[in-house]
């Protein structure tokens, strides 16, 4: 479904997030990336997502190239796979000057041509199964930190992706606010999405995840279902950093 294969994504000339990294998802799989701070787990999101630019390597999605470096030719992205991905960001990016009904239906029209009625029909449905019915005519400000984030996922899955990326969309979010959150994307797991999860909630990893994914100075460390990964890591350096965060 997703292959990174020998992936190099650098920032200038000294910082290398990403060397060779390979790695493979399935259309089952939710992976939930874990490493320390500055292992390059927001770039990984941000390349998958097409917000960021490889050296080397290419990534494939559902079975066709998907990325590749800038400058050999050939498109770099691939744009109709590109619109098949959602992602949802540490920091509501809601836009404050649009209630949440023109959050969700914008996108939708500009970029799939929906029509306006077709649009919020889709908008009330998603929100009705995040729990936020009663909130399409309130304005961002007028939400608490867990509605914005979930308001975030209905805008991301109104354009019906196959695969959501999350980066840390709970971090920000008071203690009873996450678990609000983190219901709706279980919910989603149920509902067979493709998801790749970048959190530091190791709980919710271990209920989320069908694979768990540890990487370090730009490569995979180690993988793993989430059981055995949090019970017996068989390298040092995950047993390390499990031991930092459990
Ligand atoms: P955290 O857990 O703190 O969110 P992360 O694993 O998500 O960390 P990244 O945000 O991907 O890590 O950053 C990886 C490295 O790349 C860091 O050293 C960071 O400073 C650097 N970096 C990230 N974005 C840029 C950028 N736009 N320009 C230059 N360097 C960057
Ligand atoms: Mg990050």
């Amino acid at each position: 479904f997703v292959q990174f294969r020998d992936v190099v994504k650098s920032y200038g000339e000294h910082i290398v997030v990403m060397d060779r990294l390979s790695l493979d998802m399935r259309a089952d799989d939710r992976l939930v990336m874990i490493g320390p701070s500055g292992s390059g787990k927001s770039s990984l999101l941000r390349v998958m997502m097409g917000l960021e630019s490889i050296q080397g390597g290419h990534i494939s999605f559902q079975g066709k190239p998907y990325i590749s470096p800038e400058g050999q030719g050939g498109k770099q992205i691939d744009a109709p796979l590109q619109k098949q991905i959602g992602m949802v960001f540490q920091h509501y990016t809601l836009f404050p000057h649009l209630s949440v009904l023109g959050n969700l239906i914008l996108a939708p029209m500009k970029v799939r041509g929906l029509g306006k009625a077709e649009a919020t029909e889709r908008a009330r449905m998603y929100l009705a199964r995040l729990g936020l019915e009663n909130k399409l005519h309130a304005w961002p400000s007028q939400l608490s930190g867990g509605q914005k984030q979930r308001v975030a996922i209905a805008r991301a899955l109104m354009l019906e992706p196959s695969l959501m990326l999350f980066d840390e969309v709970t971090s920000a979010l008071d203690p009873e606010m996450v678990i609000e959150v983190q219901n709706v994307m279980l919910q989603l797991a149920e509902q067979k999405m493709a998801m790749i999860i970048v959190t530091h909630d190791m709980h919710f990893a271990r209920d989320i995840a069908t694979r768990v994914v540890f990487c370090t100075a730009g490569k995979v460390v180690e993988q793993g279902p989430p059981a055995q990964i949090f019970k017996c890591p068989k390298e040092a350096r995950t047993r390390e950093f499990l031991e930092k965060v459990l």
